[in-house]
């Protein structure tokens, strides 16, 4: 019999980590998480502890990496990803893009396993270019506050072009675009946990700036998706995946509001150092290599994500941190 395909998934106690390992295992692979839970919680794996293709192991991913038996994909997801989470953990947000990055790549080759990178919009920086292709180089602050996380992602694309080119490892990057849905830590910082959260407490929803900068949110189902079609493919270089639906923050804020049926006013704050004004991906690789495209709205994303924190609220009150303060 042939045996199931094994697959690393570090991060997986985070928000996408988490989603795909329940994807990985739906589609009958064995996963192993590996997570030191620095941004991540237990809670999302909960409900696959016992699961007999499941196995979590707890570690810190920038040490070397040691995982018993075959592997045939790694996805190299360890990284905070929220900006006030990645500000106030700069040194570690940095070694795990890098030392983290080559620790994973050491193990692929050791196993002769496929290597994706969850890369970011962020190598962009503050765009010059709109919307934005894979070709674009970007506007990058390498010592403003998120270059830490920005810096972290440029080297580890590099890395792994290197370990492609000089080993011949078989390589994928996913630059991801703003990403939401259920398993968003509450206090994690990002714009929709945190309006999200306002709004169903009734309190004052906090926009940064004048709130005219965009985003473009893709719900996690839809990413994962993405993420998926880009490991069984045979695409080496960088693919964005996310939902090209731009928005203003005002406006995104306004339409929480209304879905939560929130008496919340918006209150403005000031915003953060080198915020991008814009983003939006260019999805035309994506739509032509991989066949794929988003296909869940964001109304019915925000409905989605609204439900499962109004269940989390029910269970656990909140400790407030969303205030830039
Ligand atoms: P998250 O914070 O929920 O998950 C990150 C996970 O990595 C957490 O479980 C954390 O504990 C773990 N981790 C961090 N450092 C580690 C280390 N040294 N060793 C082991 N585990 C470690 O964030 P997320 O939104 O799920 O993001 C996951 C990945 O996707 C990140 O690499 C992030 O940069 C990338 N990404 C996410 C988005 C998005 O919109 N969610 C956008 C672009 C890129
Ligand atoms: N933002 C905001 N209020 C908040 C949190 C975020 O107005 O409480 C803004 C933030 O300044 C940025 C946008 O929302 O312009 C998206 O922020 P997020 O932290 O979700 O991710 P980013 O895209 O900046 O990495």
């Amino acid at each position: 019999m042939q045996r199931r395909k094994r697959a690393l998934i570090t991060g997986g106690a985070g928000f996408l980590g988490s989603h795909l390992c329940h994807r990985l295992l739906e589609e009958g692979f064995e996963v192993i998480c590996m997570d030191n839970f620095i941004t991540g919680s237990p809670d999302n794996i909960a409900d696959l502890i016992g699961h007999p293709h499941f196995h979590f192991i707890q570690h810190d991913v920038t040490n070397y990496i040691y995982v018993a038996g075959p592997v045939d994909y790694v996805l190299h997801f360890a990284s905070p990803a929220s900006p006030i989470d990645y500000q106030q953990l700069p040194i570690q947000t940095l070694k795990v893009g890098s030392l983290g990055t080559h620790k994973a790549l050491g193990l692929s080759l050791a196993k002769g396993a496929t290597f994706l990178l969850a890369s970011t919009s962020e190598v962009y920086g503050d765009p010059l270019v709109h919307p934005q292709p894979e070709d674009y180089w970007g506007n990058v602050n390498p010592i403003g506050v998120r270059g830490v996380y920005d810096e972290a992602k440029r080297f580890a694309e590099a890395m792994t072009m290197a370990y492609h080119r000089y080993h011949g490892l078989d390589t994928r990057i996913a630059r991801i675009f703003n990403t939401y849905g259920p398993r968003m830590r509450i206090d994690d910082g990002r714009a929709i946990p945190t309006f999200i959260t306002q709004a169903l407490q009734n309190e004052p929803v906090t926009v940064f700036g004048d709130g005219s900068q965009t985003r473009s949110i893709c719900y996690v189902d839809d990413l994962i998706d993405g993420i998926v079609r880009l490991l069984f493919s045979n695409v080496v270089e960088p693919v964005n995946l996310g939902n090209p639906d731009e928005i203003s923050i005002a406006a995104l804020a306004e339409e929480i509001i209304q879905l939560c049926h929130s008496s919340s006013s918006i209150t403005y704050k000031p915003l953060p150092e080198d915020d991008p004004k814009v983003r939006q991906p260019d999805i035309t690789r994506a739509r032509e290599l991989l066949d794929w495209e988003p296909r869940i709205d964001r109304k019915e994303g925000l409905r989605r994500t609204i439900e499962y924190f109004q269940k989390r609220l029910e269970q656990q009150p909140v400790a407030k941190r969303w205030n830039g303060s």
